[in-house]
């Protein structure tokens, strides 16, 4: 996950290079951590759990008129920023109702990387997260740092059929090839243009009853070991020329240039150091 943005955009941290994951625990300590994200899935050493674990549940799409999303350049990836009416993330064994912040992207250049957190050694060409709070700590920015602060859904993509749920942002990232779109809207970092609003459970898979859950960090510095992470069994289908919109979308070089061609952005899988995962409905 990505918070660039929030957290102010001092350090040069990146994915290549002498600034690359292997290199963020210099600047950002916590990097270094026990209890690090991404990891890889192995379902046969999981636990098998039922019980605690019940389905993840989105509600809140209520009052739309009073939702505000809007698409950002987040300094490494796309992000959609939520406001206004809130959207309510539950079940999952969370103890706590936790409020829908942010959803972001990590993709790759070719079909077989792009995702974070890999299933039995499977990485797919996209990853998908919805970045929630919770609502004990009262705001996104209070939570970060505090010990189950944040949950996180994060969704797999899968090449197949066009899906025209994604073109509401596709249509809108910038797209310098203009092999599907050209759009000069969020071509800077934290350049912001407003969505029509729309229900966020569009974009998702139809079932949401199987996961696997973990306790784990940020994927991005400074690393807070904070986040209940839950990963989605059922992928997202997108066609190729979807997700090549992506991954052909301008985001700045270090000088804040803009135009320049998409770098990978996802950190690699992190010690599991004892870490128990547990999943529900197991059947990949
Ligand atoms: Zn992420």
């Amino acid at each position: 996950m990505n918070l660039f943005y929030i957290l102010g955009s001092g350090s040069q941290w990146g994915y290549e290079g002498d600034n690359g994951p292997s290199s963020w625990h210099n600047d950002f300590p916590l990097c270094a951590g026990y209890r690090q994200s991404p990891i890889s899935i192995r379902t046969k050493e999981a636990v098998m759990n039922n019980d605690w674990l019940s389905p993840i549940k989105i509600r809140g799409y209520i009052s739309p008129e009073k939702l505000q999303m809007y698409l950002i350049n987040n300094g490494h990836t796309v992000q959609i920023n939520l406001q206004g009416a809130p959207i309510y993330i539950t079940g999952g064994g969370l103890k706590n109702v936790y409020i829908a912040q942010q959803i972001h992207f990590h993709w790759g250049k070719t079909n077989a990387r792009g995702s974070e957190h890999n299933i039995d050694g499977r990485y797919f060409p996209m990853e998908m997260h919805i970045v929630s709070y919770n609502t004990k700590y009262n705001n996104f920015v209070n939570a970060l740092d505090k010990e189950g602060g944040l949950a996180v859904l994060a969704f797999m993509f899968e090449i197949g059929e066009h899906n025209s749920n994604f073109d509401r942002i596709i249509n809108l990232i910038p797209d310098p090839g203009g092999k599907y779109s050209f759009h000069l809207k969020i071509i800077f970092e934290c350049e912001t243009v407003q969505m029509d609003t729309f229900d966020l459970r569009e974009l998702l898979p139809e079932t949401l009853d199987g996961y696997c859950h973990y306790s784990g960090s940020l994927t991005t510095p400074p690393c807070y070991e904070s986040v209940k992470w839950f990963i989605f069994y059922e992928t997202i289908e997108i066609s190729r020329r979807q997700l090549n919109a992506f991954r052909q979308s301008a985001l700045p070089d270090d000088a804040n240039e803009p135009i320049k061609l998409f770098k990978e952005h996802f950190r690699p899988p992190q010690p599991l150091n004892g870490r128990k995962i547990y999943c529900h409905k197991k059947d990949w």
